[in-house]
């Protein structure tokens, strides 16, 4: 697989994307931010569409509520597993149509 990432944030802004996070993820996102466990599960992430667990929560756009302006993740130090190892890891069907980096 070819890739360079571009920054342009497009992974982070799928409309209908979701981020899951398990307990691992929101413990250290939760420390990161400065929040208990509990705080930051009630304030910041909400239940799956399918009721399995929770996810990050998203703007009206869709786009991720940690995406910067500048197209930079707020939590990038912590960011949950399947951010941080898209699109090696951890890619979808659709991820050649999302990611520029994909196709150079
Ligand atoms: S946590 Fe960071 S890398 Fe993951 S979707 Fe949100 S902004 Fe993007
Ligand atoms: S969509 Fe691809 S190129 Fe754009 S920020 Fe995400 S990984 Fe990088």
């Amino acid at each position: 697989m070819t890739f360079k990432c571009r920054q342009c944030g497009a992974c982070c802004r799928i409309k209908n994307g979701i981020v899951r996070v398990n307990e691992a993820e929101i413990s250290r996102i939760a420390k990161y931010l400065g929040f208990s466990d509990d705080d930051f599960i009630a304030t910041e992430t909400e239940v799956a569409p399918d009721r399995k667990g929770l996810i990050l929560k998203s703007r009206p756009d869709g786009s991720c509520v940690y995406l910067t302006e500048d197209n930079l993740c707020m939590i990038h130090a912590v960011k949950p597993d399947k951010c941080a190892t898209f699109p090696y890891e951890w890619t979808n069907p659709d991820s050649n149509e999302v990611c520029p980096g994909l196709s150079i």
